[in-house]
């Protein structure tokens, strides 16, 4: 049980209170309301970050697998020209 401001009048009252006892003003439905809209936005907040997240794993996993393929065609060409001046010097 915890004491807020009636959002009608601004008067303290109980979250459990039904209703305001200053203005009458649905206390309880208005507690509801409050409690589904704080829960959709933390699902909102968590498919943002998890959509952050998939997003900096899929850049870096391109890069990764960038560099990867860089790094093999590189050596792959390296070997190549080791392998050739091996074979032109030695004629
Ligand atoms: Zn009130």
């Amino acid at each position: 049980m915890a004491l807020m401001n009636c959002p009608e009048c601004g008067a303290m009252v109980s979250d459990l209170a039904r209703r305001c006892p200053h203005c009458g003003l649905s206390v309880r439905d208005y507690v509801t309301i409050e409690q589904k809209v704080s829960g959709i936005q933390k699902q909102i907040w968590t498919a943002f970050a998890l959509f952050v997240l998939v997003l900096f794993m899929f850049v870096i996993i391109k890069h990764v697998v960038i560099l990867a393929a860089v790094v093999a065609i590189g050596w792959f060409l390296f070997s190549r020209l080791k392998l050739w001046r091996h074979l032109t010097t030695r004629e």
